[in-house]
């Protein structure tokens, strides 16, 4: 073959395959969570929509994941964020989407629409360091703006609802800033010990999370109705 038709195999080959992984893609159940079971917030200013994705086939059941995000959410409570509503859909992909790695997630997120934030619970991950979980906000989405605004657990993180509401903070806020403080949510290591936000950290969570439509705000309590 001459390097130029060898040249044209190849290509045809790549396009083929990302045909062919995109045909494979597929929402197959949509679960939203009843309102009863959310947490309430009675005197919230700000609320979020919560949109998770699994992986039919992985590890993760649904029910674990539901109740680790129920058990995160009141932890966003004390930045006055009530919880507008949150959907787990389950995917049915190739094996290679199971997988987090920058390239593959890429690929995916053009495949699929996805409201933010999102949160996908993977298999594993490819990157090195292999973190528990990736939080990709806007500030390091420059290199790859498909991932903008969501988070990638790999299955067997630990403590699971605080490194939820810790990832969430840093996607909400646009931060990847942590905290040495004590009982602090953002210390680098998350611990059922710490769960605190301070002022500053829920007044910048608010601020940034609302400029970048992740957060909405809520009709103050007691305004009247026009
Ligand atoms: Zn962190």
């Amino acid at each position: 073959m001459t390097p130029l038709l060898r040249f044209v195999a190849v290509l045809l080959l790549a396009v083929s395959t990302a045909a062919l992984a995109a045909e494979q893609v597929r929402m197959v159940e949509t679960r939203i969570l009843p309102q009863e079971q959310l947490p309430a917030a009675a005197n919230a200013s700000h609320a979020l929509r919560l949109s998770l994705y699994a992986f039919r086939g992985t590890r993760w059941l649904p029910a674990d994941i539901v109740a680790a995000v129920l058990d995160a959410l009141p932890l966003l409570a004390q930045c006055g964020v009530a919880v507008a509503g949150v959907e787990l859909r389950l995917l049915e992909t190739p094996l290679q989407f199971h997988f987090y790695s920058t390239p593959v997630a890429r690929e995916l997120m053009r495949e699929i629409t996805v409201a933010k934030p999102a949160v996908f619970f993977v298999d594993d991950t490819y990157s090195e360091p292999a973190y528990d979980a990736e939080a990709i906000g806007l500030t390091n989405a420059r290199t790859r703006p498909e991932l903008v605004n969501t988070i990638w657990f790999a299955y067997g993180a630990r403590d699971l609802p605080f490194a939820l509401a810790h990832e969430l903070v840093h996607v909400l806020s646009d931060s990847g800033d942590h905290s040495e403080a004590p009982d602090n949510l953002m210390r680098p290591e998350t611990s059922p010990a710490n769960t605190r936000l301070t002022d500053a950290q829920c007044s910048r969570l608010r601020a940034s999370a609302e400029a970048n439509g992740l957060l909405a705000r809520r009709a103050a309590a007691g305004t009247p109705r026009k």
